[in-house]
């Protein structure tokens, strides 16, 4: 029926502006405090902001709390006593039992609450979250980052979002206390954040294959090592990668332990998904998630996400490796 009955003062009453959530007006709740959520609580901390925390670790909140967070035994707890939930846990599958398992958030939060979910996950899980929520007012929104924990410390994640405007906007004071107020991007509607963040990721991993293959194959062949990356820098076959980010390995035999390989399995297996599920055929990005995995397999879990390039260097018997300027 349509709701002709509505009076003139209904129809012309504007909406009560929401007020931001800001260090004076709210309490966020985090659960999933490893490598990324340790740095983002700590700078939530910094920003003013109260803090209700937990972690299947307890141990992992010992710092935060002698700062003055509370600690929460569940997901329900932490949602009945906070204005904003933030979740920042390793799967898909640990969002969606944090979420709505027993003792989770949906059990908690009053109608009108707000989940964020700043894990890497793809859009199903949130989906069937809100769906199950329809009609409590509960505001989800995806915001996944990119910056590695080296940013989380930082506070100068990049952030993707999506969600609702006017979410992003109350929200806007707690993504600029965990990341750099430059890169907080609002890029779509629900689902966007996490589609964007996986294609970064697959883009990056698919940068570290290609550029361990060509670096092994220019030195196996007798190339000197910075004299073929900086023809590379100086041509059109220059990328971030080559320029930047492999330096770490080459300068430090640094693999970047604070990404687990066993996670960015987890991100490029979630990529090649989310391709399926569009219909996009990936063939390149298949083949990269066997690498990863291949690597994962023969280095462990807890390697670091570059870890792939040692196949390569296994494969030439030579670590890939140049003095870094000044040295
Ligand atoms: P992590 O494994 O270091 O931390 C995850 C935390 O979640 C751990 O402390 C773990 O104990 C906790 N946890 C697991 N299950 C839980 C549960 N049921 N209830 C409460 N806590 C639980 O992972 P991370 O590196 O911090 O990554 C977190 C997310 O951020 C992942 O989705 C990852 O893909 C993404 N990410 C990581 C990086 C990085 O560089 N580490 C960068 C960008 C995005």
């Amino acid at each position: 029926m349509r709701n002709d009955a509505m009076t003139a003062t209904e129809v012309t009453t504007p909406m009560p502006v929401q007020e931001q959530f800001t260090p004076a007006t709210a309490t966020i709740g985090f659960i999933g405090l490893g490598n990324m959520g340790s740095g983002m609580t700590k700078n939530l901390q910094a920003s003013g902001f109260k803090l209700v925390v937990n972690d299947v670790r307890k141990d992992a909140a010992a710092a935060l709390i002698s700062n003055g967070a509370r600690w929460a035994d569940t997901a329900a707890e932490v949602a009945a006593t906070t204005d904003v939930v933030i979740t920042m846990l390793p799967t898909p599958k640990h969002v969606e039992a944090v979420a709505a398992g027993p003792g989770g958030i949906l059990e908690g939060m009053p109608d009108g609450g707000t989940w964020v979910d700043m894990s890497t996950s793809v859009p199903d899980v949130a989906n069937r979250v809100r769906e199950s929520v329809a009609g409590r007012g509960i505001r989800v929104l995806d915001a996944p980052v990119s910056g590695m924990s080296v940013g989380a410390a930082k506070g100068m994640l990049q952030i993707f979002i999506g969600g609702d405007a006017s979410d992003v906007d109350r929200l806007r004071p707690v993504f600029e206390a965990m990341g750099d107020p430059e890169r907080i991007q609002h890029v779509g509607s629900h689902g966007a954040g996490y589609a964007v963040k996986l294609m970064i990721n697959q883009l990056w991993f698919s940068h570290l294959v290609a550029t361990a293959e060509v670096l092994s194959t220019g030195v196996k062949a007798g190339v000197d090592l910075e004299v073929l990356r900086q023809a590379l820098i100086a041509s059109p076959a220059n990328s971030n990668f080559v320029q930047n980010d492999v330096l770490s390995i080459l300068h430090h035999g640094d693999y970047d332990e604070g990404f687990a390989i066993a996670l960015a399995c987890k991100d490029l297996g979630l990529s090649v998904d989310l391709a399926r599920s569009v219909g996009v055929p990936v063939e390149l990005s298949s083949l990269v998630e066997q690498l990863y995995r291949r690597a994962k397999a023969l280095y462990g879990d807890r390697a670091g996400e570059m870890t792939p390039v040692k196949l390569y260097e296994d494969a030439i018997g030579t670590q890939l490796r140049t003095a870094a300027e000044g040295n």
